[in-house]
């Protein structure tokens, strides 16, 4: 498995190695930030090819987005991802943004549309004098200052997209704008993951795509996430949750263990590496780190 230090992210994925990194999201206020630099001093010595922070739909997150990617480039031996999206934001706005980033040593951008206030499935409306794609933020972030940029994929479409072909279209679109890889959606089963880059590459996408995890440690959290963004907890793995629906302890090291077997189903199947969703705890992570044998390089 795989590290990163000192090299460019794409190398690194498309190199051969598996990658290895982490989401974090902007904390909102000084014991999220305690919780995130404690997070990020835990994991920063598997040498992760990269870290991303989201990029919020509003608000003074937002900066923070900016500030947090900044101070990973500078305080840390890490590769920043900075999240941006098109949401609110007109292309002057954008671009002073990007200029922000640059101006942080942060190098590396994961180019988003983001979603309406109601949810992925809701209208989407532009902002006035803003972007409609992602596939326009890639081009524009190429534009301003030579960003590498990775892009969404979803493992079972955007549940927007009016058919699964359509989707893997938009990637394609989003390839053809400049975006050098991808990062998916939680996964919750390879088979998924599978049939994205069967899609994917029957029509010429080849940037490297690798899938999110997840671990399941409460129910109730994935549900909602999983709601949110479009598609629900399969069937298949709540029936495996739910005899430890009522023990907190043992339906995390269900959860926990599950991750784990996923992550082997995904690198059997060629995923080019793992990305975490960590939501700013390391200790999730660490568990399937042990279950995988990955260690300290
Ligand atoms: P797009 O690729 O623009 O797609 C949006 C919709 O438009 C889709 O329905 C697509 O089918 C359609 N579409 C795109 N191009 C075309 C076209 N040319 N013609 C017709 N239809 C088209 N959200 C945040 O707010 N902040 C984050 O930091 C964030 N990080 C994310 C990280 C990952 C890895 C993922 C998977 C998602 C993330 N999201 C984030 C959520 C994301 O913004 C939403 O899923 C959003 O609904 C879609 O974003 P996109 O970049 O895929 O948009």
């Amino acid at each position: 498995m795989v590290r990163g230090l000192g090299r460019g992210v794409v190398d690194v994925i498309r190199g051969g190695e598996r990658s290895i990194s982490f989401e974090f999201f902007p904390p909102k206020d000084a014991a999220g930030a305690e919780q995130l630099w404690k997070a990020i001093s835990d994991l920063e010595p598997y040498a992760p090819t990269f870290v991303s922070v989201t990029y919020g739909a509003g608000g003074s997150t937002r900066d923070t987005t900016v500030e947090i990617t900044g101070r990973i480039a500078r305080d840390t031996s890490m590769t920043p991802v900075a999240h941006l999206t098109c949401v609110g934001h007109t292309r002057e706005e954008l671009e002073a943004i990007l200029d922000a980033y640059d101006d942080a040593g942060v190098r590396h951008l994961m180019a988003l549309r983001g979603d309406p206030a109601d949810g992925p499935r809701a209208e989407w409306t532009v902002t006035e004098g803003g972007l409609t794609y992602a596939s326009e933020l890639v081009d524009l972030a190429h534009r301003r200052g030579g960003f590498v940029v990775g892009v969404a994929a979803f493992s079972l479409g955007h549940p927007s997209a009016e058919s699964l072909e359509a989707d893997a279209h938009v990637l394609l679109a989003k390839q053809q704008a400049g975006a050098e890889f991808a990062v998916t959606d939680m996964v919750f089963a390879a088979d998924d993951y599978a049939g994205l880059i069967e899609r994917a590459r029957a029509i010429g996408v080849d940037i490297p795509i690798v899938p999110g995890i997840m671990p399941i440690l409460s129910l109730r959290q994935v549900s909602r996430m999983a709601e949110l963004s479009g598609h629900p907890v399969p069937d298949a793995v709540r029936a495996r949750l739910a005899p430890y629906e009522h023990d907190a302890a043992a339906l995390r090291a269900a959860g926990v263990a599950m991750a784990a077997e996923l992550c082997e189903e995904l690198l059997a199947a060629g995923a080019p590496g793992l990305h975490f969703y960590t939501l700013n705890r390391s200790r999730a992570t660490l568990e399937i780190f042990e279950r995988l044998r990955i260690s300290v390089p």
